[in-house]
């Protein structure tokens, strides 16, 4: 049985593994749904984090809004629960 050639699984492994970065600060980050922001540039795990730092059209720190260090490789701020559990919450509109 064939294995995978070599380029395929480069790019495969790339495409699991990117490294974003940002041109307006050192910052790099992975992870689809991770979200970076242009104006603050502080780094969230989700798009739901990352909505809920802008107040107001600006933007509000981690600790404003409750968000916590995720603990990952690099400065990534997020929700003390599951990103995906916290969608469903602000569904409900019971968030926070
Ligand atoms: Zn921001
Ligand atoms: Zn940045």
């Amino acid at each position: 049985m064939p294995s995978l050639p070599p380029s395929q699984h480069l790019a495969e492994t790339l495409l699991t593994t990117q490294i974003n970065t940002c041109n307006g600060c050192p910052a790099r980050w992975s992870g689809l749904n991770t979200a970076h922001c242009a104006g603050c540039h502080v780094t969230f795990t989700g798009p739901s984090a990352f909505d809920r730092h802008r107040v107001k059209s600006t933007c509000a720190t981690p600790a404003e809004i409750g968000l916590k260090s995720a603990d990952r490789a690099y400065p990534c701020f997020g929700y003390p629960m599951r990103d995906d559990a916290l969608s469903f919450f602000d569904g409900l509109g019971i968030a926070g």
